[in-house]
């Protein structure tokens, strides 16, 4: 391999495959693997604790200036623990309640500021790998190789469908589809760091590859000189 600068960027919309992909390109690589929406999503879990109106966007600022979160991954097990004041809150982040509200809180311009100067410090120093909506425009725009993977509306509920399945998360596909449909409106049309496709960013329609074809190209490209 080449020499690997610190940072790499991957955005897209929900389901298109970049926690799973970025989860298997750090274990390959060695690299720090960080997880940004699992820490918007421990902030609405803090919220939603402190009893915090999602509207009320001053408390929830504030609530994000003294967040403690902490994210392990461990590249052996493939598991993320994500702490929240030092509990672990991994699974309670994934529930629906927290899945259909976190896109509320993200819009919010301070709420972002904070998030993004701690993705910053939790990449520092390390080679890592990030994945969100925002990495490759707003934290990291000088990434080393940013990337930005898409898939088909359809394919993006089927496989979130089929994975809170898979955790024995009682759901309906319908309901997935209006999460999806309304986090990939709001996440895509809010003011501060909307989801976009940077011009520099690799794109990558992972619709009909699988996931050893998309990890292929991924570490292919960051090989790259
Ligand atoms: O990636 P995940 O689907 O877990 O993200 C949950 C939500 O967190 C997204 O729908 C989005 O509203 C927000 N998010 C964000 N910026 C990021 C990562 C996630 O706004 N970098």
């Amino acid at each position: 391999m080449t020499a690997l600068k610190p940072i790499i960027a991957i955005d897209g919309p929900a389901g298109s495959g970049k926690s799973t992909i970025a989860k298997l390109v750090a274990k390959k690589l060695g690299l720090s693997y960080i997880d940004t929406g699992a820490m918007y999503r421990a902030l609405a879990l803090k919220a939603k604790k402190a009893n915090v109106d999602f509207r009320d966007e001053g408390n929830i600022a504030e609530l994000a200036k003294t967040i403690d979160i902490d994210l392990r991954y461990d590249a052996k097990t493939g598991q993320l623990t994500v702490l929240l004041e030092g509990r672990d809150v991994s699974e309670e982040i994934r529930k629906p309640y927290i899945t259909d509200e976190v896109s509320s809180i993200a819009k919010i311009k301070e709420v972002r500021e904070h998030m993004v100067t701690l993705q910053r410090r939790l990449a520092q120093g390390k080679r890592s790998i990030l994945e969100g909506r925002d990495i490759t425009t707003v934290v990291f725009p000088d990434a080393y190789k940013k990337f930005y993977l898409d898939a088909d509306p359809d394919e993006r509920i089927r496989r979130r469908y089929l994975e809170m399945k898979e955790k024995n998360m009682p759901v309906e596909e319908s309901n997935v589809k209006i999460n999806i449909e309304k986090r990939d409106r709001i996440d895509s049309t809010r003011e501060h760091a909307p989801l976009r496709r940077a011009k520099d960013a690799v794109y990558i329609d992972t619709t009909k590859l699988s996931i050893d074809e998309v990890v292929n190209r991924v570490i292919e490209e960051i090989n790259k000189p």
